[in-house]
Formats: C-alpha cells, sequence, structure tokens
C-alpha cells in the first residue's frame, strides 16, 4: 500500500462515489475523490433533491385551490418563482456543505479538478498533477442524452431547469418517462402550457400499464398535451425568442422553452479507459462484475456510468457494497430484484416487484387485486382525481409478488409495502393486518 499515494482514488463525488469513499476510508484507507463540479452529485446537485422541493412547490397551487372547499377563504395568490428557486439552490448549497463535511470528517481528501485514468494505477488531474492509487474507483454518474436534431442547442434540460429566470409560458418536454412527467406536473402546476412529446406511443415504459393509463387520463385532465409518435425533426428560433419545433406526425408547435427529458448517458468521455483497458457496452456503460469490479482488476465503477439500475438509493448500496468488499474485508453482493421506485408526477406513481404484465408473462397463473377509489380528500375538495392500487400475486402461493399505486402519498406508503414484498409475503398476511381508519394506505389491506 505504501507505494501508492491513496489506497482509493474516487473519480466522482455523487451519491455513489461519496458513500463509496466515506466508507472505505472508515475501514482505514486512505482515500481521495476528485469532482470537477460540487459534492453531492446529480441527485444532490440538480436532481431528485432540488425536483422533489419543486413537486412540493408546484402542489401548493392545488392545495390552495382545495383548501377553499375545506371553508379556508384563499386571498388572491402570487406564485413567485425566483423565490421558490432561489430557496431552492440555497437549500441545495447547504446539502453541498453537509456532504462535504462527510468526507472531511472520515479524512477524505476532495479534489476539486478533473481526472483522468493514464496508467494502470496513475489518475492525471486537469492540473497536470499525477497521483497513484491501489484502486480506482469511477463514479462519473450520467448526463442527459440530447437527441441530435438541427436547433437542439436550442433547448434545455433538467440540468438548466433549476436556474431558470422565469417559468416559461409555453413549454414542449421531450420523452415520457421519469424526468419528463415530473417536470411536466411542476411546470403545469406553475401555469406553463405544457406538450409533452414521446417518440414512441407509450409513457413510463417499466410501470404498470394501468397506473400509466390513469397517469395519462389526470394529466390530460389537468391540461398536460400528449404528442405520441413523434420524432424531432428540428427547432428554429423565431425573431421573438419563441421556438418552432418540427416533429414527424404532428403539426409544428410554437413554444417558448423546449426541455429534453430523453434518457441519460453514462459520463465515461475523457477518463481514459480505452488507454488502461476498461470495457463498455454499446450504450457506453461500464461493464462490470457482481462486485462492481471492472475488466480491469483493480478499477471498479459504479451507480450511473454502469447504468445497472440509474436510481440513486442504488448507487449508494453499490458503494456500500464496494467499500466493504475491498476495504472491509466482507465481500458484500446487491440484490436487484424488488427495488420499490416512484415517479413524483402529479399524482405520484409508485411500484414494487412485477406489473401484472410481466407476472403473466414469467408466472403464468397469477391473481390481480385492485382498488379504484377516490381519495377523502380528493371527494371534499370536489377533485375528480382517483387513485389506483394494484396488488399482483402468485396464484398456487398467494406470494404477493409486486404492488403497484397511483395516488396521492403514494411513494410514502409504498417504501413500508415494499418491505412485506421483498420478505416474501402474502396476500393472506396483509389480510391478517388490520386497517388504520380511515387512510388510503388501508386499501392494501382491503383488497378484493
Ligand atoms: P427515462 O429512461 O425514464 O425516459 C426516457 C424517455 O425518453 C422515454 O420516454 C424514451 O422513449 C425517450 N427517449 C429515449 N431515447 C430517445 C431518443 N433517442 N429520442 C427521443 N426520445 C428518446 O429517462 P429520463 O431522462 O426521464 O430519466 C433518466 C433516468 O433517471 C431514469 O431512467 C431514472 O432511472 C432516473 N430518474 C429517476 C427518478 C425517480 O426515481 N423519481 C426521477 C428522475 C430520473 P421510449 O419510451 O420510446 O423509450
Amino acid at each position: 500500500m505504501a507505494d501508492y499515494d491513496y489506497d482509493l482514488f474516487t473519480i466522482g463525488a455523487g451519491s455513489g462515489g461519496v458513500r463509496a469513499s466515506r466508507v472505505a476510508a472508515a475501514h482505514g484507507a486512505k482515500v481521495a475523490v476528485a469532482e470537477e463540479y460540487r459534492v453531492g452529485g446529480t441527485c444532490v446537485i440538480r436532481g431528485c433533491v432540488p425536483k422533489k422541493m419543486l413537486v412540493y412547490g408546484a402542489h401548493f397551487a392545488e392545495d390552495l385551490e382545495d383548501a377553499k372547499h375545506f371553508g379556508w377563504d384563499i386571498p388572491e395568490c402570487r406564485f413567485d418563482w425566483i423565490k421558490l428557486r432561489d430557496n431552492v439552490l440555497g437549500d441545495v448549497d447547504r446539502l453541498n456543505g453537509l456532504y462535504t463535511q462527510t468526507l472531511e470528517n472520515h479524512g477524505v481528501e476532495i479534489i476539486h479538478e478533473r481526472a483522468t485514468i493514464t496508467g494502470p494505477h496513475e489518475i492525471t488531474l486537469s492540473s497536470g498533477e499525477k497521483k497513484t492509487a491501489r484502486y480506482i474507483l469511477i463514479a462519473t454518474g450520467a448526463r442527459p442524452h440530447v437527441p441530435s436534431c438541427p436547433g437542439h442547442e436550442l433547448g434545455i434540460t433538467s440540468n438548466e431547469a433549476f436556474h431558470l429566470d422565469s417559468i416559461p409560458k409555453r413549454i414542449l418536454i421531450a420523452g415520457a418517462g421519469y424526468i419528463a412527467n415530473e417536470f411536466a406536473g411542476i411546470f403545469n402546476e406553475f401555469g406553463a402550457k405544457v406538450t409533452l412529446i414521446n417518440r414512441s406511443d407509450q409513457l413510463l415504459r417499466g410501470y404498470d400499464e394501468s397506473l400509466r393509463d390513469r397517469l395519462l387520463q389526470i394529466s390530460i385532465t389537468k391540461g398536460i398535451d400528449f404528442r405520441f409518435n413523434a420524432e424531432f425533426r428540428r427547432i428554429e428560433k423565431n425573431a421573438d425568442g419563441s421556438l418552432v419545433v418540427h416533429m414527424t406526425n404532428h403539426e409544428p408547435l410554437e413554444v417558448d422553452c423546449v426541455m429534453f427529458a430523453t434518457g441519460r448517458l453514462p459520463n465515461i468521455d475523457g477518463l481514459g479507459l480505452e488507454d488502461v483497458g476498461v470495457e463498455t457496452d454499446h450504450k457506453g456503460a461500464i461493464k462490470v462484475d457482481e462486485y462492481s469490479k471492472t475488466s480491469v482488476d483493480h478499477i471498479y465503477a459504479l451507480g450511473d456510468v454502469t447504468d445497472r439500475v440509474q436510481l440513486t438509493p442504488v448507487a449508494i448500496r453499490e458503494g456500500q457494497a464496494f467499500a466493504d468488499t475491498v476495504f472491509g474485508d466482507t465481500p458484500t453482493t446487491i440484490d436487484y430484484s424488488c427495488i420499490p421506485s416512484a415517479v413524483f408526477s402529479h399524482p405520484p406513481i409508485a411500484g414494487v416487484g412485477m406489473t401484472e404484465a410481466q407476472a403473466r408473462d414469467r408466472l403464468g397463473a397469477i391473481k390481480v387485486y385492485t382498488s379504484d377509489f377516490r381519495p377523502m380528500k380528493n371527494v371534499v375538495a370536489h377533485r375528480n382525481e382517483r387513485a389506483l392500487y394494484k396488488m399482483v400475486c402468485e396464484a398456487s402461493t398467494g406470494r404477493v409478488v409486486g404492488i403497484h399505486m397511483i395516488g396521492p402519498d403514494a411513494p410514502e406508503i409504498m417504501q413500508a409495502a415494499a418491505v412485506a414484498v421483498k420478505a416474501g409475503l402474502t396476500k393472506a398476511d396483509f389480510d391478517a393486518t388490520v386497517a388504520i381508519h380511515p387512510t388510503m394506505a388501508e386499501e392494501l389491506v382491503l383488497l378484493k
């Protein structure tokens, strides 16, 4: 170990890199982490965390409307985007500081430079300085993918959405995945005219079909427009700054802002992977084994740059497992089955385990239980928005293999329900649990 400057050199201080570095240091390793931007990575700086704050901010639009039906006399309200934006960015600064502190408290050296792997154990910093390490960990995450059509540079991505100077009056969002649906809800609640376009004819591929249909229907009711089978042809800028988007199968659309939410690409450019023999797949994701080891024995990679499951909690687990395996003398792998996930749309969606279609495909005989109900709060609020819960069970054993929900607080409820699914509990176990009344979650133990 003494032959190297560090035991571990991590490239990228996002969720996975920070956890790996901190735990490796706690195991006694001498660790440095290079981060060219800010400590915290996509999730903390320009992803999950600020996005969730905007979701909260956006929801007040409906809450204030609903409050009138609960007897509140609401004077005319005005939304101040700049205030929300700056409060959110202020909290991002705070979190950036906390993450930095965590690393420093564990004795991890933070190097604010871009790093390139230039030899089997050698890293060259943008300043030209060279460092050596026994192990190298690549945790550089992913970046937004932007389709290459003429005028694509006129659009923004979620990275810029957090810094806008004003809410566009008309916005076109490209893509129909997580980011597109979450930001469609946010911008719509803030008063923008939102049009979401996708190259295929469905949104949120991977989620249960009934929930996707319900979200589409509710989103349309809220005023969001959808255009499917629409591929970008070109974007043009008018003299007044507005943009005209040309696409297949639909008329051109004039908007004030175009936002791309068309997936994310692994950040591998300029890392020097080819020179040291680290293999990538056809999408550019770094190939790793079950211990996150790349094709080079002492170089590891984790998180979005490996494109296994692009979720923060997964990257954090991979970081922990890597550190425990390599520096904690405890070989640890990750169980990728039954990972719960959520889309913070309006209303949110959450799911764990197999969708109905997947279960039919894999298990054959299944039983499906649903509850399609109007949450009590929506009834009083005259909000004609129904929640939908679905439980998918293996027919022979009654084992719950999937739960899928759309409705208020679905992600909050799902976290607890996912424990039961992961533990392999049956429908009978759910039924044996007494309901908490009146709640929405009680539907899960009352399904018929
Ligand atoms: P998604 O993979 O969720 O969705 C991508 C969308 O873009 C799909 O509708 C896809 O269409 C479309 N698309 C993909 N490639 C192209 C292309 N070349 N041209 C046109 N359209 C294209 O990606 P997001 O960008 O929304 O999010 C990236 C990842 O970040 C997610 O996969 C998720 O793991 C993570 N994330 C998680 C969140 C959460 O947990 N709540 C929130 C935000 C992000 P099609 O359906 O035809 O493939």
